[in-house]
């Protein structure tokens, strides 16, 4: 049997581990876009020497269940626990202070978007919470500060729906992990595995740019730049963004309950910077992230030194604020950033080396991970919350995987690790059937 998967991210990575395990398989093809493993997860190491700024996925979540936590370790990559404090840096009466995230005000505003969430998501398709009535700093505080705000979301509160997130599995309580190589490093070497662990049977193609699909009951062919690949099945994990902006056809068309998934499965933004600094900042504590308010474009920050890399400045946005800054040329972004911290916070200079990231530019993502986007409908209108189901019911040969089609953890890489290995599972189960039926089929026959 032979099987391409599309998409060398993590998704793309675990399918074809999971493909190769079995003896059926005599090959994998892997084509992916980019030149590189990883999608978004994605190591810069070049921008500032001697720092590996993750410009994609940072944190290994839920690390006790988490299977990156396992392949870090065997493939030697250190991690270190992530033990954040959060807090606000804001200006007062008497000068710039850092208070706790429970100030009253703050915090009233995040108790209303709990209260909201909590009686939206008994509903399939009600939004989190409303829009801010007024753009101040508290409701920007307490939209940044909560958890079902665009720094967890990446999208804003009221453009996502609640019921989509009250069925999110429970954490494992455990703290987070960071890779102090960068996670993107980690998954590269880990996708660069895949060949000499499995030998001639499995095949990678980088710069493949997938752009047409046809597919039927027992083939499928694919055509990437000028050339065409037929297999018995495919893997299909580009993210949701790709696929519903049309850049790969599909010959028939997908059904409809797939192409209107796509119309509600999107990805939000999340913009990240980091800046090297000249000498350490005394109003920066390293392992404590601090929330900083932008009036325009109205946002934001959330910023940090990393305790074993104090000497880099790195600044977070997410949702429409960072929408609004993928749509500014790379220099002002980073002299709004240093206008802004520099007025919050003393004894902050830099010195070269900088790097920036523009997921909502990138062909290949088209923004950051997935949420279930409120497009309208009433509150029980059941559509919105199918999306992700629906899209893991394969097509005749052709199977869907990628963070955003797990209902329990989308967002995340454990959510693409296991979306690849059930995409996998689904075509040996498929495919083994039919084979069977078939050499039924062959013995009455004789
Ligand atoms: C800024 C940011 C921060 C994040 N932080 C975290 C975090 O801390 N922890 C966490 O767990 N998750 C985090 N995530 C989410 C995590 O990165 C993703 O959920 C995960 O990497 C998605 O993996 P995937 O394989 O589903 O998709 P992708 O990684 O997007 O892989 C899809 C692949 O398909 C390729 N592709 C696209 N189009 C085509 C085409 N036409 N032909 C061929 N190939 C194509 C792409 O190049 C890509 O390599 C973050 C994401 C971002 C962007």
């Amino acid at each position: 049997m032979k099987v391409a998967i599309i998409g060398g991210g993590v998704a793309g990575i675990a399918a074809a581990y999971a493909l190769l395990a079995d003896k059926r398989v005599t090959a994998v093809h892997l084509l992916e876009a980019t030149g590189r493993y990883g999608g978004r997860a994605r190591t810069d190491t070049a921008s500032i020497p001697g720092f590996a700024f993750d410009k994609g996925a940072q944190c290994i979540q839920d690390p006790t269940r988490n299977p990156l936590t396992e392949i870090a370790k065997k493939l030697g990559f250190e991690t270190v626990e992530e033990d954040a404090g959060y807090r606000l840096r804001v200006e007062t009466e008497d000068g710039w202070k850092t208070l706790p995230t429970t100030e009253p005000a703050i915090q009233a505003i995040v108790d209303e978007i709990q209260a909201s969430f909590n009686e939206n998501s008994q509903k399939p398709n009600v939004i989190v919470a409303g829009k801010p009535r007024r753009t101040d700093a508290a409701e920007l505080f307490g939209h940044a500060t909560s958890t079902y705000g665009p720094f967890t979301e990446s999208a804003e509160t009221w453009q996502t729906i609640a019921a989509d997130r009250a069925r999110e599995a429970e954490g494992d309580g455990a703290n987070n992990l960071l890779v102090t190589k960068g996670i993107g490093s980690l998954v590269a070497a880990w996708g660069q595995k895949l060949r000499p662990t499995s030998g001639s049977s499995y095949i990678e193609h980088f710069g493949a740019v997938v752009s047409r699909i046809v597919y039927d009951d027992d083939k499928v062919t694919l055509t990437y730049d000028s050339q065409r690949l037929t297999v018995d099945a495919c893997i299909v994990t580009v993210p949701v963004s790709v696929l519903g902006n049309g850049s790969i056809v599909f010959e028939p068309p997908l059904p409809d309950t797939h192409r209107n998934a796509l119309k509600v499965l999107r990805l939000g933004s999340y913009k990240k910077l980091a800046l090297r600094l000249r000498t350490p900042p005394a109003d920066i504590v390293p392992g404590t992230h601090y929330y900083l308010a932008e009036d325009d474009p109205p946002g934001v920050w959330q910023y940090y030194r990393l305790p074993y890399a104090d000497d880099v400045l790195i600044a977070h946005a997410a949702g429409d604020f960072a929408a609004a800054l993928d749509g500014l040329p790379d220099s002002e972004v980073f002299k709004l950033f240093k206008t802004r911290i520099q007025t919050a916070c003393d004894g902050v200079f830099f010195t070269t080396g900088r790097a920036l990231t523009n997921w909502s530019n990138e062909p290949a993502a088209r923004g950051a991970y997935s949420y279930s986007a409120f497009i309208g409908g009433g509150p029980d209108d059941p559509d919105a919350l199918r999306a992700r189901n629906a899209l893991t019911v394969p097509v005749k040969r052709l199977y869907f995987a990628g963070e955003a089609t797990d209902p329990a953890c989308y967002g995340t890489l454990q959510a693409a690790y296991f979306s690849g290995e059930r995409a996998a599972q689904a075509v040996l189960a498929d495919v083994h059937a039919s084979c069977a039926a078939f050499d039924r089929a062959a013995t009455v026959a004789r």
